[in-house]
């Protein structure tokens, strides 16, 4: 960074921890929240809760041992006294504060033990004719070692020196009533006394407007760059043959729904496209996602290309690899297995079939694209649960072959407002129907105190004939695994005692990965009866006989894996059932996320409603999220702005790219990696 007064590398290598790496970079370091150093307000007057700037001399002031070691000190104004309190502080603080002197605090009012009281206040050390700042004094997100009045005074320093063009015309600002940019940002560096530190901090005011409308227009603007470049790139056409896919086709036990057909269709059309498909099919727990993938890998195989289909868990890849034999062996097509639990030997054979081009379809984990792994021909790539995978895997994928199509399957039901924002560059299709003769799961919320009639209904679930999954919470401790594991061996333990009449069966993360796959084998065949499970059953695994499912500590969990959980029943004709026990006491957000559970079956409704509950980056995954990037915008309270800033985007690519480009460069100059999610 280059500044007219040179920045100590130390101070520099702080800013690049924030995210600064040019000057321009800290016109939008704005702030987190202001601090009111414009008036006093007298002692007399305080009450607890409130964040104010008071004004006293220091009566009294010592280092106390009891309860903890503890400055305290005592301002007083008048008659009427405050205590500052600090549990952290240097010699010179103590020095600062000593008896006789006038000083300034600003901090938080709060009842303790000696009345009212600060908490480390900010203070400083004034005469009476200290003037009063003239506005907000604006809080910056920092790091250890860079101070506030450091930063601020490099942002200052950026504010008069750098022009702040408005990237947007005027007649667009006022059709949107948006205020200039320039104006904007001023006045959220310093703010004046007039407009009220809650607008900003709610970030209401119209400045914050701008600047969220700004930031979701770039986002907007260069999803759809991104877009319109692949369709720039070259993938191989793979159009329809049919003579696989309707083989398959012929063989199902089942017609596809309207809504399967619909997506095989987009996704048959993108294939024939000599520009590299990248789409997301979006699909409910159990709305048969999998026979159109199938179909997918069928038409790229007609071709004589090869497919890669990868899942985040072995449990996962495995079951769709059996699927898939079951499915395709009668066509000619021998899948190959790759996972990393693989024997060196086993995965070297694996490698030799898909570099040699010997097969045409690969199922596995992310073992699949290692760099020992050389596709010989791979025309098309297929990951189930993408949002699983974290952010570098997704980049390994692109990279690799010469640009194969791309399918993405989820079955997190993403509310509209998200996948505007978050997949603008991705085309979407929705299964929107699930399969027909399947009975609505009942819910039913029971207190753990009533455990033993769960463990009745287990059982006449199993002598009808049915199957029935027990899940096991993860817990979230440090050594969460391990609690995990123990509570599934017990729970497993417990349910083997009180049903001795029952084949019960564990699964568990810990299990070697060949276990594992026997133990679910068993109760897919049903030479299980009852499967205690932790939460590795969460996603894909299909045994329509099971119809019965009890998530024990429901209260512990989070609405999707609870709803993807239930999912795994109510997969066959039978009816089911879900209990969900909780145990007291059940806190306030639990509560709120069982009820949701117990009302909804719809997994779009549940995941609007989680959405309200827990906000944007934690339901895709924040890691991953193209939305948790977003600074400043919040797509919940936002949505307005994400609406015009969608529709502008369009405006502007199409009829003014200077101003698309010149908004772009503003805002993306240095975040290449914004989209690549
Ligand atoms: P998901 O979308 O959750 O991956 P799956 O692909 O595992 O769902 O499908 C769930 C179950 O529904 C499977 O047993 C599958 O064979 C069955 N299925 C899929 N499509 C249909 C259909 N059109 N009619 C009947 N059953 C279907
Ligand atoms: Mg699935």
């Amino acid at each position: 960074m280059k500044t007219p007064d040179k920045i100590p590398p130390a101070t520099l290598a702080k800013l690049a921890k924030l995210g600064i790496h040019h000057r321009a970079d800290l016109l939008l370091h704005l702030p987190l929240r202001y601090e009111d150093e414009t008036h006093l307000t007298p002692i007399a007057a305080l009450d607890a809760g409130v964040t104010v700037q008071v004004q006293g001399v220091v009566s009294h002031c010592e280092v106390m041992y009891r309860p903890r070691r503890s400055l305290i000190c005592r301002l007083q104004e008048g008659n009427d006294e405050l205590t500052l309190r600090f549990l952290n502080f240097y010699p010179s603080q103590q020095k600062q504060l000593a008896v006789g002197k006038t000083i300034r605090a600003i901090g938080e009012v709060r009842m303790g033990y000696f009345g009212l009281e600060m908490v480390h206040p900010k203070c400083r050390a004034v005469d009476d004719d200290t003037p009063l700042q003239q506005s907000l004094t604006p809080i910056y997100p920092t790091t250890a070692g860079l101070s506030q009045p450091v930063l601020r005074k490099l942002i200052v320093n950026a504010l008069e020196n750098i022009a702040l063009t408005d990237t947007l015309p005027p007649a667009l600002l006022k059709k949107l009533q948006l205020t200039p940019f320039g104006d904007s940002l001023r006045l959220l560096h310093n703010p004046t006394p007039d407009i009220s530190a809650s607008t900003l901090e709610q970030r209401s005011h119209a400045a914050w407007r701008r600047i969220k409308f700004d930031e979701l227009l770039a986002q907007q603007l260069s999803m759809r760059v991104h877009h319109r470049e692949r369709n720039k790139r070259i993938a191989p056409t793979l159009p329809p043959q049919r003579n696989l896919t309707n083989a398959l086709l012929n063989k199902l036990p089942f017609t596809l729904t309207n809504a399967q057909q619909k997506v095989w269709r987009e996704i048959s059309g993108d294939l024939a496209q000599s520009h590299p498909m990248q789409r997301l099919l979006l699909g409910d727990v159990g709305s048969g996602k999998t026979i159109v993938a199938a179909l997918a890998a069928l038409q790229a195989i007609e071709n004589g290309y090869q497919v890669a289909f990868m899942a985040p868990t072995e449990i996962l890849a495995e079951q769709h690899f059996l699927k898939l034999r079951e499915w395709l062996v009668a066509l000619g097509i021998e899948p190959v297995w790759l996972s990393g639990s693989l024997k060196k030997k086993e995965k070297s054979a694996a490698a030799e079939r898909i570099a040699s081009g010997d097969t045409l379809l690969a199922v596995g984990t992310h073992a699949l694209f290692q760099a020992s792994i050389e596709f010989n021909k791979l025309g098309l790539v297929i990951v189930d649960e993408q949002h699983k995978f974290g952010v570098q895997q997704r980049l390994a994928l692109r990279n690799k072959g010469d640009e194969p199509h791309q399918l993405m399957m989820s079955a997190t039901p993403i509310p509209r407002t998200l996948a505007m924002s978050y997949y603008a560059d991705l085309d979407v299709s929705v299964i929107d129907e699930l399969p027909p003769g399947r009975t609505p799961i009942v819910t039913k919320l029971v207190s753990d105190a009533r455990r033993e009639e769960v463990f009745e209904r287990v059982r006449a679930a199993c002598l009808a004939g049915r199957q029935v999954y027990w899940v096991c919470p993860l817990i979230e401790e440090s050594d969460a695994m391990e609690v995990e594991l123990q509570n599934a061996i017990e729970t497993h333990q417990q349910l083997s005692e009180a049903l001795p009449e029952l084949k019960v069966g564990l699964a568990h993360g810990r299990l070697p990965p060949a276990e594992k796959a026997a133990v679910m084998a068993a109760f897919k065949s049903g030479a299980l009866q009852l499967l205690v499970a932790t939460t590795v059953i969460e996603v894909g695994v299909d045994v329509p006989n099971a119809s019965l499912m009890v998530i024990d500590h429901a209260e512990r969990m989070g609405l999707a894996q609870l709803h993807q959980l239930r999912g795994r029943v109510g997969r066959g004709a039978a009816e089911s059932l879900c209990v969900l026990l909780f145990q007291q006491p059940v806190s306030e957000l639990a509560r709120a996320r069982l009820k949701i559970i117990f009302e909804n079956s719809d997994g779009f409704i549940i995941a609007q409603q989680d959405l309200q509950l827990r906000g944007p980056g934690e339901l895709l995954g924040a890691r991953q999220s193209g939305v948790a990037m977003l600074r400043f915008a919040d797509i919940r309270e936002d949505e307005d702005l994400l609406e015009q800033a969608r529709q502008i985007a369009d405006e502007l690519l199409q009829n003014s790219p200077d101003v698309a480009r010149a908004h772009l460069q503003r805002w993306m100059a240095n975040k290449h990696d914004f989209l690549h999610v």
